[in-house]
């Protein structure tokens, strides 16, 4: 395949925009070689600005879980763009689609509309902290909860130590209120609760991880976590901006039978437009501004067009819960054909929790960010670029999630395993 105009297109943007890119992850940086630009997407398949087609797996990160340019979500949003774009007051549809959200999700009486997963995060750790009158989070090591200075803290050295920021511009302020512990393991927040009794205001948690590739939950792990929160009188958050609509209409909470206290939501809530989310029980949410003291807003919060956008895709899953078996069914098939294919050329351990689904070059089973880093290596590299070159799109870093799309059939999933027969490690 020829990327000359993704070529040409990288070394304009790269004058003007600080590495070329709008997100970092898009630069290709861990995989090296040169971004491809898109130029427009249908079903499963983008296309690029050099006329090449790609099965799509990341499908902008999760949110097109029906596809490219699915036709209800587009049609709403060019006939709500003809009627304003933005008002800043209240319009009917914002509630329509809180009602909605409301009634597909468990446990949730109301639902703050944001721009972002990001916004969704930080807001909700700023509701646990007025709530709860605490100011340390706990959170776990390779769990992304967007880009907000609470959140930008990378493993400490002992258990209870306090975290270091692993971006300048994070301050030790900050990062001294933000403690780390190891995904899937419960004793270690046990012990972060004792050494900081009635100073935790919330867990935060990607209830299934994606952001260090795919990591579910072990049994019982999540059951502790939500028992060692309720015993300390801490709010467990749990952050579905990928997880939210995508494994199940009522996200995790419904896949597990646990019930979080503020759920996080992004990606597919805005159906491919700017939208994030957190809702919990009316009490909770009742320390929100304007109601209550906590302070929340946005110029562009539950915008028209994302309103329109975001409202059509929930009604699309709600009304057409099949949509999740079929996810189920293909990603369990594709997973088959990648075992089948990958067996004894390579050492890989596969993790998937319905229509999200890794593949790490590794030996051992994946459980924590430690065990993700193994598969950080060269074998990611050489799958990326192969698959990439047979029409494959998968993103590219190790410690990302693949995505299905309910547009994709049994011959792109097909299309997919034979490319991976081909890669030469
Ligand atoms: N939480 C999780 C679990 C995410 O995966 C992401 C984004 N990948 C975010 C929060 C942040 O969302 P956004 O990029 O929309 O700010």
């Amino acid at each position: 395949m020829e990327y000359k105009r993704s070529s040409a297109l990288f070394v304009e943007a790269q004058k003007v925009i600080p590495g070329g890119v709008n997100s970092p992850v898009r630069a290709f940086k861990g995989v090296g070689g040169t971004p491809i630009f898109i130029k427009e997407a249908k079903g499963a398949y983008l296309s690029d600005e050099d006329g090449n087609q790609f099965i799509d797996y990341i499908n902008s990160w999760g949110p097109m879980i029906l596809g490219h340019a699915y036709e209800p979500v587009v049609n709403a949003v060019i006939e709500k763009t003809k009627k304003g774009t933005s008002f800043g007051t209240p319009t009917a549809l914002e509630t329509e689609i809180a009602q909605l959200a409301v009634s597909m999700v468990p446990n949730i009486d109301m639902i703050r509309f944001v721009n972002s997963g990001t916004e969704a995060c930080m807001s909700a750790i700023r509701l646990a902290r007025g709530y709860t009158k605490r100011d340390k989070i706990v959170k776990f090591s390779g769990c992304y909860h967007g880009h907000s200075d609470s959140f930008l803290i990378a493993a400490g050295s002992g258990l209870s130590t306090f975290g270091v920021p692993n971006s300048p511009g994070v301050t030790q302020g900050t990062a001294k209120d933000t403690l780390l512990a190891q995904y899937n393991d419960a004793d270690n927040v046990r012990d972060l609760f004792e050494a900081n009794k009635d100073e935790i205001a919330a867990v935060i948690i990607e209830p299934v991880a994606g952001n260090m590739g795919c990591i579910p939950p072990k049994d019982g792990f999540l059951e502790a976590l939500r028992q060692i929160c309720t015993e300390n009188k801490a709010l467990l958050i749990f952050d579905e901006v990928m997880t939210g609509f995508r494994l199940a209409k009522g996200g995790a909470q419904e896949v597990f039978g646990i019930k979080a206290d503020i759920v996080c939501f992004g990606k597919v809530i805005g159906g491919g437009l700017p939208v994030g989310a957190f809702a919990a029980r009316e009490e909770i949410m009742s320390h929100l501004a304007p109601l209550g003291p906590v302070y929340q807003a946005g110029t562009l919060s539950g915008n028209p067009l994302a309103m329109a956008a975001g409202y059509e895709m929930l009604k699309a899953l709600n009304n057409d819960l099949e949509i999740y078996t079929r996810l189920e069914e293909k990603t369990a098939y594709l997973e088959k054909g990648i075992k089948e294919v990958l067996k004894g050329k390579v050492p890989f351990t596969i993790n998937r929790l319905g229509s999200m689904i890794s593949v790490f070059f590794a030996e051992n089973p994946v459980y924590d960010f430690e065990t993700a880093k193994a598969a950080d290596n060269p074998y990611f590299k050489t799958f990326f670029h192969s698959l990439l070159n047979h029409g494959v799109y998968i993103a590219p870093s190790s410690y990302e999630t693949w995505f299905l799309t309910d547009a994709l059939t049994y011959e792109d999933l097909d299309k997919t395993i034979e490319a991976i027969a081909k890669v030469e490690f």
